[in-house]
């Protein structure tokens, strides 16, 4: 279902392919006569395999997808109706960019934008009714050229990085055309049955519940799940995996053990930019698929309350087009020292913007995961692994001559891949961990498209690689042999960059005071993260490297800030919705039915002999039912009131500081309230489905 490289090697002339195939490993531009056969090749193709249109597929600023459908029918000239697909509908389309956030980038006059094909992912074609369409991955840009979408930044950050690497690697003298970044996004997910999520509004509108007292049985346990999938949800993943697989996706799904109902799926590593696209069609086929077996797909990072939530663990590696992983420790010196070199060329980057690295995935979903103790912590800090702690610090100790430093890098990193397994599942609960030959970025949020955390890795590494090459030549230029400059360049670096390194428990006080004291940024909400892009020195890094302009880069600042905005006074209003139509009515109604009863038993006690004990252990009952309910009450007042200021606020970024500290405070304290009534109240009368059904049902 993709049109890959051997669809377009039966469906394009032998030169067509070829160029085709250069413009894809190379990033050159396609020129127009290759492009109107490439779109007829594409068309037959699709066509062959029962597709009726097409649509540009794209990535606007709204963590989500776009598509525009057209049939690949035009007129002709005297009115008859022709199949047509020209080289500039394949290369260019023009959604109603208006309909899309800019971020403040474009006045309505000009508000058109473009999409444009990016022909290093592959076009796939998508199910939809009983039809297929033809799904053409692009980049979508404004008329002035500024990037409106997430991927062509993350594509504009590949370049960068591989234009800073190939230079580094020349002064190591390695030879490269051109160094690509990988990535393989796990990702995870619940799955509840389809009827209680259409009984809960705060999932439909939200994708998290906002009341629900915990299940008696949580994950505690933590032992029933592995090994008793039900047939359903194995049907689901079978299915998943299966369409997946006709995209060009391969992917293992996986059971999860942490929390009940949570699942997770991983798909083979790609180049940053096309593990990016695949990572949002396996959110989007997941959800198709839940939907047509029954079930409903959280991909929220913490649709429970008090269950673990979810994450994307974001596996980031860098290598040559030639095919070397240049964070692979490998087992010769001398590509020991390239991997020494882009080992601290990562601890130097994230060191030095580990507060973008937070912004990128700062997000209303990940502010309730990011530090509470289940994930990853607001603070980024790097875990490497005894091993590589060892070899780091004797290079730093600086006590050892380069020939004893060659037998501890030969000895001691050789084994690495053997001791791989054991050494990186140590440490769980570092944010970005060496994993082998890669790294994981672990705060990264289920929900969340994994192009903005790539395109930040792709330019704090171009940075920090430009960084090196600067020192190690200027080393060079005074006389020091090549060798020299670049060990002693990784020993400077070595010890500038340790405070990033972290490798005791993330989720304890030891890292909270090891932040403090090291300076490490640790911002606790997404409005407080979101400031690090205001900050100049982080402009500059983006605009230099071209990746994005400061234009961009505030619009993107001011989208996300109004998403974070609106989020939240979405989910305030859907509480208030949930508690004046659901939660109060419940509770009266079953108070009023106590009371009755109540009534009942104080008229027939003289008659029947209950005692004054019991009447006040049950007036009590009763009394506790009462005060709870008015203090719900009020508490749905405060919140209405809460509510209507943020509506006043001007200044997004006091909107959205008014949001962290008082509107989900607010919602929390009248949510405990009536979580505290759900377990008082006859089961028949609540009628949302409790946490106990959606999570042990099914
Ligand atoms: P884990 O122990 O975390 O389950 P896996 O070996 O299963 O690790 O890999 C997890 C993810 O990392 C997969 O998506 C895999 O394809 C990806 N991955 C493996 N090697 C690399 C690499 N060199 N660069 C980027 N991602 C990688
Ligand atoms: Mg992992």
């Amino acid at each position: 279902m993709t049109f890959d490289q051997a669809a377009m090697r039966k469906k394009l002339p032998k030169e067509v392919y070829r160029a085709l195939l250069k413009t894809i490993e190379a990033g050159n531009k396609l020129s127009e006569d290759i492009s109107a056969v490439v779109a007829h090749g594409m068309k037959e193709w699709a066509m062959e395999q029962g597709a009726t249109h097409y649509t540009h597929w794209f990535q606007p600023m709204t963590g989500s997808t776009a598509e525009k459908h057209d049939a690949f029918l035009s007129i002709d000239g005297d009115g008859t109706p022709i199949e047509r697909f020209s080289g500039g509908q394949l290369i260019q389309g023009e959604p109603d960019a208006s309909s899309f956030p800019s971020g403040g980038m474009r006045t309505t006059f000009e508000a058109r934008g473009y999409t444009a094909w990016d022909p290093s992912s592959p076009a796939f074609l998508m199910k939809g009714g009983n039809g297929l369409t033809l799904c053409i991955p692009t980049v979508f840009i404004s008329y002035h050229g500024e990037a409106l979408d997430e991927k062509t930044p993350l594509l504009r950050s590949m370049d960068a990085v591989s234009k800073s690497a190939v230079r580094l690697l020349d002064i190591l003298g390695t030879e490269s055309s051109r160094v690509n970044t990988y990535a393989g996004a796990e990702q995870e997910y619940f799955l509840i049955d389809r009827k209680f999520y259409t009984m809960r509004p705060d999932l439909v509108m939200t994708g998290r519940t906002l009341l629900g007292a915990n299940p008696p049985k949580g994950q505690q346990l933590e032992d029933h799940y592995f090994g008793s999938i039900p047939d359903r949800v194995l049907e689901f993943m079978n299915e998943v995996e299966k369409e997946l697989y006709l995209l060009g996706i391969p992917a293992k799904t996986r059971h999860n053990e942490v929390a009940p109902h949570q699942f997770e799926i991983a798909p083979i590593f790609e180049r940053a930019n096309i593990a990016a696209d695949h990572n949002l069609l396996v959110m989007e086929i997941m959800r198709r698929v839940a939907e047509k077996k029954g079930f409903a797909l959280l991909i929220h990072e913490k649709p429970f309350g008090g269950i673990n939530g979810s994450g994307k663990h974001n596996n980031w590696s860098i290598g040559t087009a030639e095919g070397i992983n240049l964070l692979e420790p490998g087992d010769t010196p001398e590509s020991n020292i390239q991997f020494l070199v882009f080992l601290v060329a990562v601890l130097k980057g994230v060191y030095k913007r580990s507060a973008i690295l937070r912004a990128a995935i700062a997000s209303i979903g990940n502010d309730h995961r990011l530090g509470a103790n289940e994930a990853p912590p607001a603070v980024v800090t790097v875990f490497l692994g005894e091993l590589l702690e060892k070899v780091l610090d004797a290079i730093e100790s600086g006590k050892v001559d380069f020939t004893t430093e060659k037998q501890i890098l030969d000895l001691g990193l050789a084994h690495m891949p053997v001791l791989n397994k054991d050494y990186t599942d140590r440490n769980r609960t570092s944010p970005f961990a060496f994993t082998g030959n890669k790294f994981e970025f672990r705060a990264v949020g289920s929900s969340q498209p994994i192009s903005t955390p790539n395109m930040v890795l792709n330019t704090l590494m171009a940075e920090a690689i430009d960084g090196i090459s600067e020192e190690i030549q200027s080393k060079i230029d005074a006389g020091i042999e090549r060798d020299a400059a670049i060990l002693e360049v990784i020993r400077a670096e070595i010890a500038a960059t340790k405070a990033v390194r972290y490798q005791g428990d993330n989720y304890s006080d030891n890292l909270q005071d090891a932040a403090a004291e090291r300076g490490l940024p640790n911002m606790k909400n997404t409005p407080q993260s979101l400031r690090a892009l205001l900050e100049e020195d982080n402009k500059k890094m983006f605009a230099s490297y071209s990746v994005l302009s400061n234009e961009e880069l505030n619009s993107r600042l001011n989208t996300r800030l109004e998403r974070y905005i609106k989020g939240i006074d979405i989910e305030a209003r859907t509480l208030q919705l949930m508690l004046k139509t659901f939660v109060i009515p419940d509770v009266s109604e079953y108070q009023g039915e106590i009371a009755s009863s109540f009534n009942g038993l104080i008229e027939a006690a003289s008659r029947i002999g209950i005692s004054d004990k019991t009447l006040k252990s049950q007036g009590d009952h009763l009394k506790a039912l009462a005060e709870n309910l008015s203090v719900l009450i009020d508490l749905t007042e405060e919140l209405d009131a809460v509510i209507v200021k943020l509506g006043d606020i001007e200044e997004e970024f006091d909107a959205a500081d008014y949001c962290a500290d008082v509107v989900l405070p607010a919602m929390n304290k009248v949510r405990d309230v009536a979580d505290l009534l759900e377990l008082m109240v006859d089961r028949s009368k609540w009628q949302l489905p409790t946490y106990s059904e959606m999570l042990f049902e099914h």
